[in-house]
């Protein structure tokens, strides 16, 4: 009599056992099949997709050189002090040119220069530049081999051609 249970109970579990197999496998499928057709990726095929950062993203530095006027106050602002200005003083009879937000231009600027590698994209540098004229842009494809080379030059005549083919400054 007791062997007769015995067995009745190990069926039982045996087939316990395999309908909590099926289930718990059709469970964990269906979580991979809803990934794969119902929810919608998180990812993209970058480099063939770029994300569309948003407006006010903070990214790679520009300084529009002929509209600064070497105030210094950036530096200044900077937490980890690395933007390096340099300028001198215009000759007396030089004429004085206006930046695009009409403010004087007393200085020669002759040194502008962000070491990227240091910068923490606080944006405190463009909050207080006075005429504008250094923004933060949408270029977030600037690697380097090198960790002087993320030192950028803005006075430097491959300046230009860089912002043409970022998408914002
Ligand atoms: S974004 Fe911040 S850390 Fe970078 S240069 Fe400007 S002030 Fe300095
Ligand atoms: S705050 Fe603006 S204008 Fe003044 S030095 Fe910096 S970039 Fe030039």
């Amino acid at each position: 009599m007791s062997t007769a249970v015995h067995q009745t109970s190990s069926v039982k579990d045996y087939f316990k056992g395999l309908f909590n197999g099926v289930t718990t496998t059709f469970k964990g499928m269906w979580i991979t099949f809803k990934y794969v057709w119902a929810v919608k990726p998180v990812s993209i095929e970058y480099p063939e997709v770029r994300e569309v950062l948003p407006e006010r993203a903070r990214m790679r530095l520009f300084n529009d050189a002929q509209n600064c006027i070497s105030c210094t106050q950036c530096a200044m602002a900077c937490p980890v002090d690395c933007i390096y200005i340099t300028s001198e003083k215009l000759p007396e009879n030089a004429e004085i040119k206006k930046t695009s937000n009409g403010q004087a231009i007393r200085l020669k600027l002759t040194q502008f220069t962000i070491d990227t590698a240091l910068c923490c994209y606080c944006g405190l540098c463009t909050t207080v530049c006075p005429t504008e004229c250094l923004t933060h842009s949408h270029d977030y494809e600037f690697s380097q081999y090198t960790i002087d080379a993320m030192k950028y030059d803005y006075l430097a005549p491959d300046v230009r051609a860089w912002r043409d083919r970022i998408v914002k400054v």
